[in-house]
C-alpha cells in the first residue's frame, strides 16, 4: 500500500521531462528519479549509443536498481523517454508530455543533437509514439497528455499535477492513519 503516488514523466526527448520532475520534486517533496542518472550510475547498459546518443539499456538490470530505490513503495517522479517497462502495479499516473515540431526542433537543436537524431525524434513526436507507448501499457483513466511549449503551460501542468497528488492522498490515505496494519495487501 503506498501513501504517495508514483508519477512517470514521460515523453520524447526535449519535451521538458526533467525540468517538470525537478519542479514537481521542489514543490512536493516527492523523488525525483531520473532514469537517466541511473542506468548511468549503477551501469544499467551494454554501452553507450554514439548514433542515437543515448544509452544501450538493459531492462533487467534496470529494474532490479529500481527495486534497490524501492520505487514501488510509491513518492516518486520517474522521468524517462519511456514508460512501458515499469509494472503497472508501481504507477499511479503516467503523464505525457507533447510539444510542437518548431519548439522541439529549437529545443534539440540547441542541445547539439546530430541531424538524425533530431529528425528521429521530431517524426516520434509528430506520430505521438510516446502517447501510444502509454496507452498501450496503462489503463486509459491513468494516463494524461498535457503540452510543454511554453513555461505558463509547465506551470499550469505543475499546478495540475499537484492537485491531482492531493486528491490521491485523499482517496488513498485520508482516513486510513492507523489503520493499515496487518492488512497485508500488496
Ligand atoms: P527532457 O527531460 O524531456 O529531455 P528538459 O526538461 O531537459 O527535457 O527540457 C529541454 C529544454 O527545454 C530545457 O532547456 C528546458 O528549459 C526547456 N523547456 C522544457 N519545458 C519547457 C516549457 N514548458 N517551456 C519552455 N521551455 C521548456
Ligand atoms: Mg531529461
Amino acid at each position: 500500500m503506498r501513501t504517495n503516488p508514483n508519477i512517470i514523466i514521460t515523453g520524447t526527448p526535449g519535451v521538458g521531462k526533467t525540468t517538470h520532475a525537478e519542479t514537481l520534486a521542489e514543490k512536493t517533496g516527492l523523488r525525483h528519479i531520473s532514469v537517466n542518472q541511473i542506468v548511468k550510475d549503477k551501469e544499467c547498459h551494454e554501452g553507450w549509443d554514439d548514433e542515437y546518443m543515448s544509452w544501450i539499456v538493459d531492462e533487467d538490470k534496470l529494474l532490479d536498481a529500481l527495486e534497490e530505490e524501492n520505487v514501488k513503495a510509491g513518492g516518486c517522479i520517474i522521468d524517462w523517454h519511456g514508460c512501458e517497462m515499469f509494472p503497472e502495479s508501481w504507477v499511479d499516473l503516467v503523464v505525457v508530455l507533447r510539444v510542437d515540431s518548431s519548439t522541439l526542433y529549437d529545443r534539440l537543436s540547441s542541445r547539439k543533437y546530430p541531424e538524425a537524431k533530431l529528425q528521429e525524434n521530431l517524426d516520434s513526436e509528430i506520430m505521438e509514439v510516446l502517447l501510444q507507448e502509454a496507452r498501450d501499457s496503462y489503463d486509459e483513466q491513468i494516463v494524461v497528455e498535457l503540452t510543454s511549449n511554453t513555461t505558463d503551460e509547465m506551470e499550469s501542468n505543475v499546478d495540475r499535477i499537484e492537485s491531482w497528488i492531493k486528491q490521491w492522498k485523499q482517496d488513498h490515505v485520508a482516513d486510513g492513519e492507523g489503520e493499515g496494519d496487518g492488512d497485508g495487501g500488496q
